[in-house]
């Protein structure tokens, strides 16, 4: 399997469709609702999940070349579950 960006890209859109979206932070899937996503030209091109976002100063801003996005964790992550 293949694993170009532009597979990621196509990944990203179908899960989209199924309203599923894999944050960016932790990789878990989970519903696209519940997610902070960023969209560009129709591909949601970031984005993480309402744990990642409570847990972490994320900064996104816009510049000349793309989406530039700052990520700072805030304490300790505390995986639980399988
Ligand atoms: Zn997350």
């Amino acid at each position: 399997m293949s694993q170009h960006s532009h597979d990621a890209v196509q990944q990203a859109i179908r899960e989209a469709d199924d309203g599923l979206f894999a944050c960016r932070i932790c990789k878990v899937l989970g519903p696209l609702d519940q997610a902070l996503t960023v969209w560009r030209n129709g591909v949601p091109v970031y984005g993480f999940c309402d744990s990642c976002a409570a847990s972490h100063h994320i900064l996104i801003r816009p510049t000349e070349r793309g989406i530039e996005v700052k990520g700072k964790r805030l304490d300790a992550i505390v995986l639980s579950g399988s």
